[in-house]
């Protein structure tokens, strides 16, 4: 190893950030972004002119983005996704006396069900815990109900790297999707969903707050005890009714504006279907890995794989770690290996890794 070697971050979250956002980062917390007052981002007031500005900013390209239209409000709540698990039963789950149906397809699933149960009935529409997690069920065997509250699905499976490659149809009950590990990953089209929701520390950036995007007709449920912060109507008249995590909120619009001179999402589509199939080709046409989820559900984003001799994982770990490419062990739930290949991991950084895996086995 020598020190000419590049890092790459192959951690789930918190995640890779694009290299030439970092580096605007630095440079504005030396100088100010705000020239008229030269107060740092970090310190200014959320209540100015200035950091409202950096709010409507963000919520104007994530709008411009992911093509949100008028009748969804995009609100940032503090807390992550877990709080998110809470808030969205919270304010939901009242539509219907029969409570809520969820797609289990992995860890995230379970924990947002988890949640769930404290606040209403949960029906599960289907299953991937029979499959280990190798495959979601097939339509004709989905159980949904028509007098639903709401139907929730984890996009994309983090732990277990399995993903809805597309949408499902879940007729007129209204999809509630956690996007944590893919929004701004690919383009959505906005109304299949009720609502989507994602934490910041994946494709967002760092850490503390949470995108939520909703269709008007879904507020005005929640019980009179939800607490005030997490009730989604607190959020419309004041976008940061509490004192919000500025930096990450301010991060957050550097990444968007990022994402749109790249192109936008469906040129970070493509980016990240190449890398995705350049890792499980490898993988698959490797005699030391496996993938083991079905191709149709693999996810673009967090490659899930094992070595078929798995005395040799934390070696394997190690190997990488020393070469520069970080965070490849599996989610410690799953065990085994994980790539994460957000938006801002390049292509170079899979080609670095593919080598990587290579040449453990040749040296
Ligand atoms: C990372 C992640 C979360 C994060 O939850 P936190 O409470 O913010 O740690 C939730 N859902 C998915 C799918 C994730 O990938």
């Amino acid at each position: 190893m020598t020190s000419m070697n590049k890092t790459f971050n192959f951690s789930a979250g918190p995640a890779m950030l694009p290299k030439s956002v970092m580096q605007r980062w630095q440079q504005l917390v030396a100088e100010s972004p705000f020239p008229c007052s030269n107060i740092s981002f970090m310190e200014i007031g959320h209540r100015t002119p200035e950091f409202q500005n950096v709010v409507a900013k963000l919520v104007g390209n994530l709008r411009e983005l992911l093509q949100v239209p008028e009748s969804y409000h995009i609100l940032l709540m503090p807390g992550g996704g877990r709080m998110q698990f809470a808030a969205l039963a919270m304010n939901l789950m009242a539509r219907s006396p029969q409570g809520a149906d969820y797609f289990e397809t992995g860890l995230w699933s379970q924990q947002a069900i988890a949640e769930a149960e404290r606040f209403g009935p949960v029906h599960t529409v289907a299953s991937a815990v029979s499959s280990h997690y190798t495959h979601i069920p097939e339509r004709a065997d989905w159980v949904l109900r028509s007098d639903a509250a709401y139907c929730h699905m984890v996009s994309n499976e983090t732990a277990h790297g399995l993903a809805f490659n597309k949408s499902p149809k879940v007729g007129e009950v209204p999809l509630v999707v956690d996007m944590t590990s893919d929004l701004l990953a690919r383009p959505l089209k906005i109304n299949d969903y009720g609502l989507i929701y994602a934490a910041s520390q994946k494709n967002l950036g760092a850490t503390g707050f949470t995108v939520v995007i909703v269709r008007e007709d879904l507020l005005g449920h929640a019980p009179k005890t939800i607490p005030s912060q997490l009730d989604y109507q607190t959020y419309l008249t004041d976008p940061t009714p509490v004192t919000p995590v500025t930096f990450a909120i301010y991060l957050a619009g550097l990444i968007t504006e990022w994402v749109k001179d790249q192109g936008g999402l469906k040129a970070m589509a493509k980016h990240n279907a190449v890398k995705a199939s350049m890792l499980y080709d490898f993988l698959d046409a490797s005699e030391h890995f496996v993938a083991s989820v079905v191709p149709e559900y693999r996810s673009h984003t967090n490659v899930v794989f094992q070595l078929k001799n798995p005395t040799h994982t934390q070696a394997l770990v190690a190997f990488t770690k020393a070469r520069g490419l970080h965070g490849l062990a599996g989610h410690r739930v799953v065990g085994g290996l994980r790539a994460s290949l957000y938006n801002a991991m390049p292509i170079e950084g899979v080609e670095t890794l593919i080598d990587c895996l290579q040449c453990f086995f040749d040296a």
